[in-house]
């Protein structure tokens, strides 16, 4: 998914994580986690790249992030940058949609910086 990314987000971005250890993959390319084997980076086009595809095995390539993935991921690089317009990335809750019950909407669940079973939406689409 494409998320609206702006320039004035990317570069609080780039002033809270850039740095030399993980150069951008592409131009404009700015890093949004880095972690023990992987690493995922938001680009100027608002897409979230990453080494760890979907199925969690690492892979030198950096490819396009699903959806639950690259959520989970702006929702870390929030609580961990500060920079809390990244939050503004996320879809807003449906009308579908009901607050999840896990982390009660807060994003995050004891002991989980991001909720796992909304994967940081903060909702749920209802069954
Ligand atoms: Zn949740």
């Amino acid at each position: 998914m494409r998320f609206p990314v702006n320039e004035a987000l990317l570069d609080a971005l780039r002033r809270a994580n850039g740095h030399d250890l993980f150069p951008a993959p592409q131009d404009g390319a700015v890093l949004l986690d880095a972690w023990f084997d992987g690493v995922a980076y938001l680009t100027s086009d608002g897409r979230v790249l990453t080494n760890q595809p979907a199925s969690g095995e690492f892979d030198d390539s950096l490819k396009e992030a699903d959806d639950d993935f690259a959520i989970s991921v702006i929702v870390r690089a929030a609580r961990q940058t500060g920079i809390e317009q990244l939050l503004d990335l996320i879809p807003r809750t449906p009308d579908s949609a009901t607050v999840c019950a896990s982390c009660n909407g807060s994003r995050s669940a004891p002991l989980e910086p991001v909720c796992r079973a909304c994967s940081g939406r903060g909702w749920v689409q209802s069954a």
